[in-house]
């Protein structure tokens, strides 16, 4: 099978962690194991939830500490990936940590459950960030669009403010 294991941020993992016990024990029984940060996540347009993920090159590790030597390393595979794929999803992360590093992050507990209730019905839109990379709820949040017309490139209000012009014409007005 096809595992995800969302956590907090996959760099703040430890050895002595149940998830990193888990991801290690799940590869001894033939398992694929991806870990994925609540921040890896975004909701894109196409109303699929995908995530940057990162698993190790190696089928077996005999320690939680060479799993995560490899996971944290340049050994590691990253890929973008859809939620879809993965034929089970563990939430090991713990959102009362989250709503300090992440300001008006939306729990993925939360926008799961959302997202099957009542993401298709329009009354919920999330968007990330381009600049601080946070979960937003275009219902409740003050955004611009660096392209206005198809409502892509969310740039949060503190972000937009805190933007300066010259970056402002880097990200967007500049052609290359
Ligand atoms: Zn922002």
């Amino acid at each position: 099978m096809k595992l995800g294991l969302v956590v907090n941020d996959v760099f703040t993992e430890s050895p002595g962690y149940t998830t990193t016990r888990l991801a290690v024990a799940a590869l001894q029984l033939g398992h694929e194991v991806w870990e994925m940060g609540v921040g890896d996540l975004a909701y894109d347009p196409d109303d699929s939830i995908r995530a940057r993920a990162r698993t190790v090159p190696r089928k077996k590790y005999k320690t939680t500490e060479g799993y995560l030597k490899d996971l944290h390393g340049k050994n590691a595979v990253t890929e973008r990936i859809s939620i879809d794929e993965l034929d089970v999803v563990m939430l090991r992360n713990d959102p009362a940590s989250d709503a300090i590093r992440y300001p008006n992050y939306v729990p993925f507990e939360e926008l799961a459950r959302e997202y099957i209730e009542g993401i298709e019905q329009g009354i919920y839109d999330v968007r990330v960030c381009e600049r601080c990379a946070g979960y937003f709820d275009l219902n409740r949040t003050e955004g611009i669009f660096s392209r206005p017309a198809d409502l892509t490139g969310f740039i949060c209000m503190p972000c937009a403010e805190s933007m300066t012009a010259r970056e402002y014409f880097e990200r967007y007005l500049r052609v290359e």
